[in-house]
């Protein structure tokens, strides 16, 4: 970062940049034919600089504080801000260059600044306060969308520190800057530490079972650092993937051991102490801002509400995902475990064994009845037909970011004569390609708000490997679940029917965001919509129905090991944030014992399933920002699997049941408390027995 960007004040940004002015393309594309690298860096600094006059004018207002003059000017507030971030955070993942790295770089520090200036303007506080108290002494009615945007307002500025002294925001924000140094050294460690905790083979014999691929990548592994042998690195996880296929006990046992020591084997890249003082200076801050700690902190601002309400949720599931894994420990041992049970080194083996006599499904023979068109024709858009009544069609016209992203324009169902409604744009951006990162994402590029009249605008990442020129793309189950599970984000986008722009779609707390999502990727199973699509592309015979039932049959096997590992490490996440500063241990060797006193009291202490993270090598908690968080993956889940279960009560996928739910949850978006909305559909509270029974764990 250089100061200089700070204090340009390049309020006048050249016309000629596409930002200037609003795209005229349909539904507000931004005009990517138009668009270079070079524009974006520009178009967010003045972006940034018209937020601030357009905030200061809102603060220094002389008339008294009103929904129109604070709260709706705040949300009209940063559209050309808003209109460049956008367009640059979807492509700086899906289609990076250098450039735009090093524009993340030099913007980074200014984005937080930029959110604090508001977040920490006092003036700006006093308004919103004002009208808080207004409405709470009964002189202000507020419409429930208008005060559920007032409430959280007000609590994005209790959690800034606005409310707190002068010597107490100086310690907030040194607290801050240490945690954030802290979270960085933990992740550097972390990667140290897993290149030192490689385990080198040097007699291949060792190395039986392991296909010639993964061979080759660890003798390359090796040879890059220079070593005689075979580096099997590690993945980040602790059950590593090679331990499916390697026949000798012995190295199993090595690698289950140097991956379960990573971050606590003393020296350079020990993390005990880095943990220790990020749980500790986490607490500080929590009890600071007014919570009594940090789990209740992050709990306060998530769907969970409360802490209690998270250690129920996980409390009542640890101990059924327990004596599933329990009882698939048994199955295993019946291959090839000892006396003992079964050692957490040769879990996957065996299981690996079972599952193929089991469930032999060959992924080649499978690829060709899932091909992308059907799939998002005949699978995805048909489900969204069937529930919501929409239709899809490409538009070759409409420019993409990459020649390889496709544009549908979305179509609202009409009655019979009436003239089709444009809802949207989908943009499908498939294939994996070397400046598009990992892993498979939704991002919006307009988003709905009736208050600026804009509809939505948005995009799915994948990264499926692109076949040949003229070949069609052929899918792994995978890649098929995942497709569902992104459009269900993208539908969450897409039918978002809200007044203001920060409520809309997918703005909801991060234990909810994923619930959509989960219930959509369902319908990938389901008998009817999946014999529309898992068609031979070839020859148009549907897939063998035997190969169908044993997809499902083996669905749940082997949830009792991932639930109970997952668990593990969610209630690890939890017993860390839940202390006080007092009761944080002190001493780097307390870490290990803290650990497993934890477990054994949450009745997840089952020595052959260990947490999928350990304490010192849990990179979503202390390396990054999913700490007191990691829960929420399940906490979606309960609710995607009793909505799945609501809908089976009412007849499945019907239009009057997608009806529904477009109405009472995804057009909701963030404008109201996400538990009530969930509540409206379902006429209660959330139960968690259907997820059970979808595991297998009831
Ligand atoms: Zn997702």
């Amino acid at each position: 970062m250089t100061s200089t960007h700070e204090t340009t004040t390049p309020t006048e940004l050249d016309p000629a940049n596409p930002f200037a002015a609003p795209s005229t393309l349909p539904y507000g594309l931004p005009d990517f034919s138009a668009i270079r690298e070079e524009h974006y860096e520009p178009a967010i600094l003045a972006g940034m600089a018209a937020q601030r006059a357009e905030v200061e004018a809102i603060a220094t207002n002389p008339e008294p504080a009103t929904v129109e003059n604070t709260l709706e000017a705040l949300e009209r507030s940063g559209q050309l801000l808003g209109r460049a971030a956008r367009a640059y955070f979807n492509q700086l993942p899906s289609d990076s260059t250098p450039g735009l790295e090093d524009i993340q770089e030099r913007l980074a520090p200014l984005f937080a600044a930029h959110q604090d200036a508001i977040t920490m303007d006092a003036r700006l506080h006093a308004r919103a306060k004002a009208l808080a108290d207004a409405a709470a002494a009964g002189d202000l009615e507020l419409e429930p969308d208008t005060a559920y945007l007032l409430e959280k307002l007000m609590t994005q500025f209790k959690r800034s520190g606005i409310e707190l002294s002068e010597a107490d925001q100086d310690t907030l924000r040194d607290l801050n800057a240490r945690i954030t140094t802290l979270e960085a050294s933990f992740g550097r460690k972390l990667l140290a530490g897993a290149n030192e905790a490689s385990v080198l083979v040097t007699d291949e014999a060792d190395l039986a079972g392991l296909s010639a691929d993964a061979k080759a990548g660890a003798r390359a592994a090796a040879e890059a650092r220079g070593q005689d042998g075979w580096l099997l690195e590690m993945q980040l996880f602790t059950h590593q993937n090679v331990l499916a296929s390697l026949e000798v006990a012995a190295t199993r046992e090595r690698v289950q051991s140097a991956s379960m020591a990573r971050g606590a084997t003393g020296g350079e890249n020990d993390t005990r102490e880095v943990l220790l003082e990020l749980a500790l200076l986490r607490a500080r801050r929590a009890q600071l801002l007014g919570y009594e700690h940090h789990a209740a902190y992050i709990a306060d601002d998530a769907t969970a509400g409360t802490t209690a309400a998270v250690n129920e949720m996980l409390g009542r599931l640890a101990p059924a995902a327990v004596a599933n894994a329990r009882r698939e420990a048994a199955e295993l041992a019946k291959v090839g475990g000892s006396a003992d049970g079964v050692a957490a080194a040769d879990w996957s083996y065996l299981n690996e064994a079972v599952r193929k006599e089991r469930f032999d499904l060959d992924d080649a023979a499978l690829r060709p009845y899932l091909e992308l068109e059907r799939v998002l024709h005949d699978g995805v858009f048909t489900a969204a037909g069937l529930l919501f009544g929409l239709s899809f069609v490409e538009r070759p016209d409409l420019p993409g970011y990459h020649p390889d992203v496709r544009v549908f324009e979305v179509f609202d169902s009409v009655e019979p004569g009436e003239p089709n409604t444009g809802l949207g744009l989908f943009l499908g951006d498939f294939y994996t390609r070397e400046s598009k990162r990992g892993g498979a994402w939704m991002d919006s590029l307009v988003v709905q708000s009736a208050l600026l009249d804009e509809k939505p605008v948005v995009v799915n990442n994948l990264n499926i490997v692109k076949p040949p020129a003229g070949e069609p793309t052929l899918l792994v189950w995978d890649e098929v679940t995942t497709l569902f599970h992104e459009f269900g984000h993208a539908l969450h986008g897409l039918l978002s029917d809200v007044r203001y722009p920060s409520q809309s779609g997918t703005s909801v707390p991060r234990d909810f965001v994923e619930y959509p999502s989960q219930v959509n990727e369902m319908w990938s199973w389901e008998p009817e919509i999946l014999k529309s699509f898992a068609v031979h592309h070839a020859t148009g015979e549907p897939m063998p129905a035997q190969w169908v039932d044993t997809m499902l049959a083996s669905r749940v096997w082997g949830e009792g090991f991932s639930t109970t590992e997952y668990l593990a490490a969610a209630l690890l996440d939890q017993a860390w944030h839940q202390l006080t500063p007092e009761q944080v241990p002190t001493s780097v060797d307390d870490v290990l014992p803290f650990e497993a006193a934890a477990l054994a009291a949450a009745g997840v202490d089952f020595a052959s399933v260990p947490p999928r993270y350990r304490s010192t090598y849990f990179n979503h908690i202390f390396g990054g920002g999913y700490s007191a968080g990691y829960y929420s993956y399940i906490w979606s889940e309960v609710l995607d699997a009793d909505t799945v279960q609501w809908y089976a009560e009412n007849g499945g996928l019907t239009r009057e049941n997608g009806e529904a739910f477009r109405r009472k949850l995804l057009a909701r978006g963030g404008s109201q408390d996400p538990l009530a909305s969930f509540e409206d559909l379902r006429g209660r509270a959330a139960d968690i027995t259907p997820l059970l029974e979808r595991r297998g764990l009831a």
